[in-house]
């Protein structure tokens, strides 16, 4: 930093700076990410096949691993310019509270109505899905940030929208269900009887709360039997990393302008979707050799795909429909303990992140969930945002990272992603407030009956 610039509690960008392109990391990669492959055929999933469940262009860009800089179309940047560019915030007060030489920054992705930065790929995808002239998508959504982001994005586009909501965060959550319905989505409680495969598990389990696998089959089998319909997913695709790297963009431009170098970067990792588009240009430089950063992804630890699971080609569901991923997973009939509280609890893992830790580009560290509502709770009282439980992941690390620096004196810059708000997960606050939240950690024998699910791939 120049001597006499003095760097704002929030670097704040103009709306040209807005990226006029997302960065495709696949890139710049040398090791690319695997395959999807059709799990009938074990073969690399075609664009037909791909085409049958995803919009035209999303495919292309699924499958894309060359083009470094993809155009952002108009419509979806003037829909950006509604809540972008997000602030980047210097937590000065953190630091104070900390009394640490570290300078802590983090991008906040929680100032839209849909409480997270998943908005900045459902417009996209809704955006594709219109261009294409279909009449709607459907998708699934558990806790409910994918499934109100969707709505709001298809509200704004005219766009059909049909939610398939786990059917315990349905009766739980009713307000996020609400949310979604005043911007104009059908949401339906999973399993229901509207599908083919919801009746048979309701058949079988009268009485199950659900799933986000059996939800998953449910929107995939109403977007391949209505003409007109395609399915939609909030996070582990390619395509959404690629959407979300106008995190990155914008907060590199933002430090850029102070000419602050991050030397730690931490984002939580549930699909890997905000963490993916957080790297995405400090990656570039790292894997073009222009540079250096420390990158850590933060899961919970009673769901911990990267630092307790196997590299494996894995179902991405529970329902064993979708094509094969290879990741770093848990098996595909892994379901965190009821206790967990704090989301993140995908089994698997982005194929693009999984590649990168593979290949010791990044680390990752697992946290468990009342470390995570201290560091929570501390965040809100001392930088006044009540940040979402995912989200805390990251604060967690980056306290315990700005703790560090205090003992041994360095002046790290320190930069984490604050995915999103948790308004909508008081009843896990409540849970910690009431000194009733405890951390399980799953056994190696409770991951060898995930691992034991993984299907065999000859080769
Ligand atoms: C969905 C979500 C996450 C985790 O998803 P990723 O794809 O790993 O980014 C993190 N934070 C918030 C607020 C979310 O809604």
């Amino acid at each position: 930093m120049s001597e006499n610039m003095t760097i704002p509690y929030k670097i704040y960008l103009s709306e040209s700076e807005i990226p006029a392109a997302w960065y495709n990391v696949r890139a710049d990669m040398k090791n690319k990410p695997a395959p999807l492959l059709n799990p009938g055929t074990g073969k690399p999933m075609t664009a037909e096949e791909l085409g049958g469940v995803f919009c035209e262009e999303l495919v292309k860009q699924e499958l894309d691993n060359d083009t470094a800089f993809i155009e952002i179309p108009t419509e979806i940047r003037e829909f950006y310019k509604m809540y972008r560019p997000a602030p980047l915030v210097r937590a000065y007060c953190l630091e104070k509270y900390l009394d640490t030489p570290a300078h802590i920054y983090y991008k906040f992705e929680g100032n839209n109505t849909s409480g997270s930065h998943k908005l900045n790929s459902a417009i996209a995808q809704a955006y594709y899905a219109k261009k294409q002239g279909l009449k709607g998508v459907t998708t699934e959504t558990g806790a409910g940030q994918w499934g109100t982001a969707l709505s709001m994005a298809c509200a704004y586009l005219g766009l059909d929208c049909k939610v398939y909501m786990v059917k315990v965060s349905y009766e739980q959550k009713p307000f996020r269900r609400e949310v979604m319905r005043t911007y104009g989505a059908s949401v339906v409680p999973s399993p229901s009887d509207t599908t083919e495969v919801g009746r048979k598990i309701l058949a079988e389990f009268p009485g199950t709360g659900g799933s986000l696998g059996c939800a998953i089959s449910e929107a995939v089998e109403v977007a391949t039997t209505n003409p007109g319909y395609r399915y939609v997913l909030g996070s582990v695709l390619n395509q959404v990393l690629l959407h979300q790297s106008v995190i990155g963009l914008e907060a590199k431009t933002a430090l850029d302008k102070y000419g602050v170098k991050p030397d730690l970067i931490i984002g939580c990792a549930g699909g890997g979707s905000n963490l993916g588009g957080l790297i995405a240009p400090f990656m570039g430089e790292k894997l073009r050799g222009e540079a250096d950063y420390r990158i850590i992804a933060v899961e919970p630890a009673s769901c911990p795909s990267f630092t307790r699971g196997k590299f494996a080609y894995d179902f991405c569901d529970t329902g064993m429909i979708c094509p094969l991923a290879k990741m770093y997973t848990l098996g595909s009939s892994f379901i965190p303990s009821p206790n967990h509280a704090g989301g993140l609890r995908f089994h698997g893992m982005s194929t693009v992140l999984s590649q990168l830790y593979h290949d010791g580009l990044m680390e990752a560290r697992a946290v468990e969930q009342t470390a995570v509502f201290e560091a929570a709770e501390l965040f809100a009282r001392v930088e006044g945002i009540l940040p979402a439980p995912e989200s805390s992941h990251a604060i967690r690390v980056a306290l315990d990272e700005a703790i560090k620096c205090k003992e041994t004196g360095e002046e790290k810059n320190i930069l984490f992603g604050l995915t999103g708000t948790g308004y909508f997960d008081l009843v896990a606050y409540q849970k910690f407030n009431d000194g009733v939240m405890d951390d399980y950690i799953p056994t190696d024998a409770d991951l060898e009956k995930g691992f034991a699910g993984l299907p065999k791939i000859p080769g």
